[in-house]
């Protein structure tokens, strides 16, 4: 007998057992049965009501067979023709090699095409096919869909699905994760005719009900591990922080230019309400880029100081950090200038630490965080792995979140004895499932209204390879800048030599912005393009007409920090035109006067992070144009920029991003590079369940999960349940380690 850790070499021998493991990473029967068929062949149509294109898969014999040479390629051709009794088609096969040792006459099979046309007889070219043991006996028709594997090198198919038959036969019984109470609510099958389904279905209807049942069984032991940690979350203490009467925050909202959205008004009192209990806050708030999530954070970061502790905020890179620091300092006034002449009584200091300040500054900066004069210390996600002191940490806000790994969030929450309260801010719209699940251990709000006065962003596509559009182009950009306004020109790469943009060979601080990779679905090119480098466009706006008098500067991450400091603020200031740069702006950068923003290569970017950097725009009193430049002519890049451009509602974008580019790369905007079929998974990487189609059945295990760790804590009563939990602990762990 054998249950799922059995070794497959155990029960089937090397000679199977081999290529599972050397192909597919195949090691046990556990591993077996979790790999899933990637389509089943069901034989649904006959060969006599054929029409050209239809996709036909029906059950025939070979009737007839030959190779011939080819005479300009090497290698020969091979023509079978079937029958299925009724009528004949002809097969096509363009390498002989492999097939004309499985189709002799009298072979029977399953085969599945699209039906052409040639020369007045039906034809099939390279059909897929399953060649049915036992030819066309009597058993054929009671077959049910044949599953169809992915490929095993030096395995047949039907060699496959032996093997998992084999195994099926040694196995009595396997684990039961789901409650019986949860199955029988939810009429699910029991696990192990849930697999026998997946493998070995008698109807389609068996695949259908089984993989249901296996996608809620793995949202359930996520959705259960999730609900105890946030249970431990519940469990643990810090101090409470109400912050006194007429403090910081009410002589900062007396003189706030501007009204609080309603939005803004409640987030801000759900987060004061949090901060005054004794359990740490763990907060994520997602709103569009623009939509005002700074304030809400420094009103909250205020009333920490007003409860006597200090605030801490960390930006994903040294420019963010520093625009914070500027932006904050200049909101604040007289109040961020504490214990100085002039400053307020009240007032305190907002710090900024960065890795490029000289010695001295940042020894003032650490000083004044350790001692607590500094109620807000400014910084990059490197604060909290540099052990900076403070005199007493209250709160911790991360903007940006989707720079800001897991990991380092669990870090941060991990710290002392007394750990802080924790808001995550992210400007990248969220789909839901994912908010379930990656974020499924934090307390989510959204804000989603727009501040009033918001302009709208158009969004057009341009053709690189048009010249009149291209020139079209620089001149609104000269048009706007006549009208005293300014640009940005994104490009996917530096380009002074950066090894000839080679995603990530650039990348070396986590200050570096990430450099654009090139697409994955990208294959139809035949070469991949040069990507353009900020140097070399910079080059052609400083060549054109349109552009002439007009004042060009370059931003990127490896320029010297204070130069970057410069040009930042110089263009804050409106003294630089037109800034060309790479993604190092996508985050946060709030210059109200851009009005343009024209992407280079624009297809090298993600959906997110293209609606991203567009939000650079339309924040001031001025309509918002953004115009994406691509030469891709790859129909799905093109397509992706056609969605991005018809449309601004970020989580509709979100959604498709998910669904082109798998979660990773939603959250982090670099590709994610799954690796192997569901293994070394990290959080919200699922074998089965997909963050796009699943919703129900995530909410719906969500739902289940708290109920029952509610009720039972500790899963005693259900220890496979737990087992299961434990088993993808290791599992994130182990992904964890591998990622360092
Ligand atoms: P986010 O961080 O969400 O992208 P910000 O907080 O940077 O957005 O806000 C964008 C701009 O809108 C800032 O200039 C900010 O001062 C302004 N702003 C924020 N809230 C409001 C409001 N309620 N009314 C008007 N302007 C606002
Ligand atoms: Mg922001």
């Amino acid at each position: 007998m054998a249950d799922e850790s059995t070794r497959l070499s155990a029960l089937l021998g090397a000679r199977s057992a081999g290529p599972l493991a050397k192909s597919r990473d195949l090691h046990t029967v556990g591993d077996l049965l979790e790999f899933w068929p990637r389509r089943y062949l069901e034989h649904t149509s006959d060969l006599s009501s054929l029409h050209v294109g239809m996709y036909v898969v029906a059950v025939a014999e070979v009737k007839t067979s030959s190779t011939r040479r080819m005479q300009k390629r090497r290698g020969e051709m091979l023509n079978v023709t079937i029958t299925d009794g009724t009528s004949d088609v002809d097969l096509t096969f363009f390498k002989a090699w492999g097939h004309k040792e499985a189709l002799v006459p009298g072979v029977t099979a399953v085969f599945a095409g699209e039906v052409g046309m040639y020369r007045g007889r039906w034809q099939l070219t390279h059909p897929a096919y399953q060649v049915l043991e036992g030819g066309l006996g009597t058993d054929a028709a009671d077959r049910g869909p044949i599953p169809v594997y992915l490929q095993v090198k030096g395995m047949q198919n039907w060699a496959v699905a032996e093997c998992v038959r084999i195994v099926f036969d040694h196995l009595e019984s396997v684990p039961e994760p789901l409650p019986a109470k949860l199955r029988s609510r939810h009429g699910l099958p029991g696990r192990l005719e849930a697999l026998k389904g997946i493998h070995v279905p008698r109807a389609f209807s068996d695949v259908q009900r089984a993989r249901h049942r296996l996608r809620y069984e793995e949202a359930l032991v996520f959705q259960t591990l999730l609900a105890r940690r946030r249970a431990e979350q519940a469990a643990e203490r810090t101090r409470a922080r109400t912050p006194r009467e007429g403090g910081l925050l009410a002589a900062f909202d007396a003189r706030l230019p501007f009204e609080l959205t309603a939005g803004q008004r409640e987030v801000g009192e759900v987060l004061a309400q949090e901060m005054a209990r004794d359990t740490p806050m763990n907060r994520l708030l997602q709103g569009e880029v623009g939509s005002g999530k700074t304030v809400i954070a420094l009103r909250a970061m205020l009333a920490a100081v007003d409860a006597g502790g200090q605030a801490a905020l960390l930006a994903p890179t040294e420019v963010l950090a520093a625009q914070h620091h500027r932006s904050i300092t200049t909101m604040l006034g007289d109040l961020a200038e504490g214990g100085m002449l002039g400053g307020s009584d009240i007032g305190t200091r907002v710090a900024l630490l960065t890795g490029s300040q000289s010695t001295a500054t940042r020894r003032q900066n650490l000083l004044d965080a350790a001692s607590g004069d500094a109620g807000i210390v400014v910084g990059t996600h490197a604060l909290i792995q540099e052990h900076v002191q403070f005199q007493d940490l209250a709160l911790v806000v991360v903007d940006e979140q989707h720079r800001f790994g897991v990991e380092q969030r669990d870090a941060l929450r991990g710290k002392g004895t007394q750990p802080p309260h924790v808001l995550v801010m992210t400007a990248t719209p969220i789909p839901r499932t994912v908010t379930m699940t990656v974020f499924g251990d934090m307390e989510t709000s959204t804000l989603t209204e727009l501040p009033r006065g918001r302009s709208p962003i158009t969004t057009h596509v341009v053709p690189a390879d048009r010249p009149a559009w291209v020139q079209r182009t620089w001149e609104r950009i000269a048009e706007e800048v006549r009208s005293g306004r300014q640009a940005y020109v994104v490009c996917p790469r530096i380009g002074d030599g950066d090894g000839g943009g080679s995603a990530g060979s650039a990348v070396g601080s986590p200050d570096d912005e990430e450099i654009a990779a090139p697409d994955a679905d990208e294959g139809e090119e035949a070469s991949p393009r040069e990507m353009a480098g900020v140097y070399a466009v910079e080059a052609t706006l400083r060549e054109s007409p349109a552009l002439e008098g007009v004042s060009i500067a370059v931003l990127h991450g490896r320029m010297a920090p204070e130069d970057k400091d410069a040009v930042m603020s110089a263009f804050t200031r409106g003294e630089i035109d037109v800034l060309v740069s790479t993604t190092v702006i996508e985050v946060g950068v709030d210059v109200p006067n851009a009005t343009v923003m024209v992407v280079v290569d624009a297809d090298r970017f993600g959906v997110s992070q293209l609606h991203q950097l567009r939000g650079r725009v339309g924040r001031g009193r001025h309509a918002g144009l953004c115009l994406l430049m691509t030469a891709s002519e790859a129909e799905a890049s093109r397509e992706r920029l056609d969605a991005v451009a018809g449309t601004t509602d970020g989580f509709e974008l979100a959604r498709l991003d998910l669904q082109l580019r798998g979660t990773g790369d939603v959250l982090s905007g670099r590709q994610s590079g799954g690796g192997r079929s569901g293994r070394g998974m990290g959080r919200g990487s699922f074998r089965f369940l997909s963050l796009v189609r699943d919703e129900e059945i995530i909410l719906q295990a969500r739902e289940d999960a708290v109920s029952l760790v509610a009720a039972d804590p500790g899963l005693a009563g259900h220890p496979e349940l737990l087992a299961a939990v434990r088993d993808r602990v290791d599992a994130e762990q182990a992904a964890f380690l591998e990622r360092g």
